[in-house]
């Protein structure tokens, strides 16, 4: 059901800020996305990034 493509094997990207955002490799259709953390982490749906967010985001909004 929850099948999913193998994501390459790479290093998370570590965002200090709330939001990740990816657009992807150049000269990709990928659009520019904003992923919301879920438990400081999210992966991007269109290229399989990982993203970790950093202990230094300051949350309080
Ligand atoms: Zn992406």
């Amino acid at each position: 059901m929850a099948e999913k493509i193998t994501p390459h094997q790479k290093d998370s990207i570590l965002v200090n800020n709330i939001k990740a955002v990816c657009n992807g490799p150049k000269e990709s259709k990928h659009p520019k996305v904003y992923l919301k953390f879920e438990n400081k982490q999210v992966t991007c749906p269109y290229c399989g990034n990982d993203f970790k967010q950093s202990d230094r985001v300051d949350n309080n909004l």
